[in-house]
């Protein structure tokens, strides 16, 4: 049997977790260890007998910084240097996580995420532990919790086994660089609206071509990025 998948969180509030993803299918792969969660309060190895883990930026300025003698003994105690899990601190200034990146974390030994309140962390501890800064969108969240919740959310459906078939498709939103097309299901009617006719036809060929042209145009419309800058480039 292979180790299961090991996510271990970095935190000033354990509580958070597993949270959303205890419920559900992944909360189901957890129950039965197909995956497994570890949340570290980082405030263990804050200094002091108020175990202090922030102070102010050098430098002034608004707000608090994680202090990294603080930040650095949670990793260290959390994962050794020889864990092979790689280390990401959720950041907004981290290069944005796509599904080609969740697909590849889920396919390796887990994650180490540590999460980031106040103004963020001491830029030190980012090099002296080579923390991979990782963003999950142009926004900024008062921590870090929320963004490693859909960070870990989006690798736990893909393990094998979590979601049975319906993950492991090639045809879902940006697997093969479109977005999905529409979906419909019973009743075949509804306020007027019928479902498209070719769906109900039982022509297969017809199906997947249409739903190939589906994805197509909503990635057009939508998302042209995706498709590339050629997509775009005769546009003004
Ligand atoms: N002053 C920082 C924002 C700090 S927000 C800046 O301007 O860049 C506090 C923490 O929330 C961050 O340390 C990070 O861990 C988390 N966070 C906020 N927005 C995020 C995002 N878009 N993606 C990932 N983590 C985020």
């Amino acid at each position: 049997m292979t180790t299961p998948w090991r996510a271990t969180i970095l935190t000033l509030f354990p509580e958070m977790f597993p949270g959303p993803l205890g419920l559900s299918l992944s909360g189901d792969a957890l129950a039965r260890g197909a995956w497994s969660l570890e949340a570290r309060n980082i405030r263990d190895h804050g200094i002091g007998r108020h175990r202090a883990v922030d102070d102010t930026p050098a430098g002034g300025g608004a707000g608090m910084v994680l202090r990294c003698d603080v930040l650095a003994a949670a990793i260290d105690a959390a994962a050794p240097a020889e864990d092979p899990r790689p280390r990401l601190l959720m950041s907004p200034r981290g290069r944005p996580l796509t599904q080609a990146r969740v697909r590849a974390l889920s396919e390796g030994p887990g994650v180490v995420v540590v999460c980031g309140r106040f103004e963020g962390v001491d830029e030190r501890v980012i090099e002296g532990r080579r923390l991979e800064e990782v963003s999950i969108g142009d926004y900024v969240l008062s921590g870090g919790e929320l963004a490693a919740l859909v960070l870990i959310d989006a690798c736990v459906r893909l393990l094998p086994g979590v979601m049975g078939k319906i993950a492991s498709g090639e045809e879902e939103s940006f697997e093969g660089g479109l977005l999905e097309y529409p979906h419909y299901t019973r009743p075949r009617e509804w306020e007027g609206r019928a479902i498209p006719e070719v769906l109900t036809g039982g022509n297969h060929a017809a199906i997947a071509r249409w739903r190939a042209d589906q994805a197509t145009r909503l990635t057009r419309e939508r998302r042209p990025d995706l498709i590339g800058p050629r997509a775009t480039a005769d546009r003004p």
